[in-house]
């Protein structure tokens, strides 16, 4: 059972029976919530999930000395002297959206109240210890939101995780992880600041543009961009609508087509999600084409040829229930059009989802199993 704060296990629990799916089961409550919405924490994978068929085949074929989970966030309260910091709204029971997805977020990684920076890592440690040995996982920093000239917005900010913290963990722990660090493109020292993350072994860049108060389209990312290519350093950038964080809440930053201008710049660019939530603006067409669905638009910038060689996809949390099913459709058109050139460009990242292994992906990209162990 995890150690969840019971004034907010007991506003969690009403928030969520007050659901009318919930709500219609009259025995919805407490005990039934744990170990189907709350997380029971469990120690081990159990056998009849670790020995599955479909759990196999994935892994077949897969070095795990060469296997890296590349999405995974850090995430706690900052009570390690960490420097993590959340959104006053994210524990605010009056913002009952933010406040249930952070309750979600560290009940989801067992966080113990008082300890939850360091049971976290705890956390994912153990998870790792699951997976074959020499698996390991790529942690996030998390950048700040910034206004237009590159100054932070603490005001505005749901989230942020330090690069020292990620870059620390990975020095405590080098057997586990390898880290990311995240950087706003318009702060004046975000070269430099680059650079010294690159030098202290960040493997990529991850960017969330809706939330950071980016525009990835934007003249002022193009001295950034050309340090990513300099420095080899690959761009791990969410696109599509962003649910999961709040802060700058800058509208179509996300349009995967705004992407285009570090593509062009020959940064490598790893489209987190595949871009499978939300519709844009068709920019080709001009700003005031048609929107369509976000997916179509990252479907179109893969099936490019120019990108073949930097376009990559993140499948991270495609398999959850919010995800459009046109996202697992293998006869569809847009499917068609990733597989055509990216068989080899699909990056697994199960993310922690136990459903995330139902799929084949690495061997058969975009098709999908029609049954799931879970
Ligand atoms: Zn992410």
């Amino acid at each position: 059972m995890p150690e969840l704060n019971k004034q907010c296990r007991r506003f969690l629990q009403q928030f969520l029976t007050s659901g009318a799916a919930i709500a219609a089961m009259p025995s919805a409550r407490g005990a039934l919530l744990d170990g189907i919405i709350f997380n029971p924490c469990g120690t081990a994978l159990p056998q009849h999930l670790a020995g599955h068929p479909i759990v196999a085949a994935a892994w077949s074929g897969i070095d795990p000395a060469r296997y890296w989970d590349c999405h995974v966030h850090i995430a706690g309260t900052g009570d390690s002297g960490s420097g993590i910091y959340t959104s006053p709204d994210m524990n605010s029971v009056w913002h009952p959206v933010q406040f249930a997805q952070h309750e979600f977020y560290l009940n989801a990684a067992c966080a113990k109240e008082g300890n939850v920076d360091q049971s976290y890592v705890e956390r994912m440690r153990h998870l790792v210890d699951e997976l074959k040995p020499g698996c390991k996982l790529l942690l996030f920093a998390f950048e700040q939101a910034h206004d237009e000239a590159g100054k932070a917005m603490p005001e505005h900010t749901a989230f942020h995780v330090p690069n020292a913290y990620a870059h620390d963990l990975v020095r405590r722990y080098p057997r586990y992880f390898e880290w990311a660090c995240s950087i706003h493109p318009y702060r004046p020292d975000a070269v430099a600041a680059l650079d010294a993350a690159v030098s202290d072994g960040a493997r990529a860049v991850k960017l969330l543009p809706s939330a950071m108060g980016i525009d990835p389209a934007s003249p002022k990312c193009d001295v950034f961009y050309r340090a990513l290519v300099r420095l080899d350093a690959p761009l791990i950038c969410h696109a599509g609508e962003e649910k999961a964080v709040h802060g700058a809440g800058l509208k179509d930053a996300g349009n995967p087509l705004k992407l285009r201008r570090a593509l062009d710049a020959g940064v490598r660019v790893i489209i987190a999600h595949c871009a499978s939530i939300g519709d844009d603006i068709d920019l080709d067409k001009g700003a005031h084409g048609s929107r369509v669905p976000s997916f179509e638009l990252f479907a179109r910038l893969m099936a490019e040829t120019r990108y073949r060689h930097h376009l990559f996809a993140d499948i991270s949390a495609i398999t959850q229930r919010n995800r459009s099913v046109e996202v697992f459709a293998p006869s569809s058109s847009i499917m068609s059009g990733i597989t055509a050139y990216s068989t080899a460009r699909i990056i697994l990242c199960p993310a922690y989802c136990r459903c995330s292994l139902r799929a084949n992906w690495p061997k058969r990209a975009c098709s999908i199993a029609q049954s799931c162990p879970c």
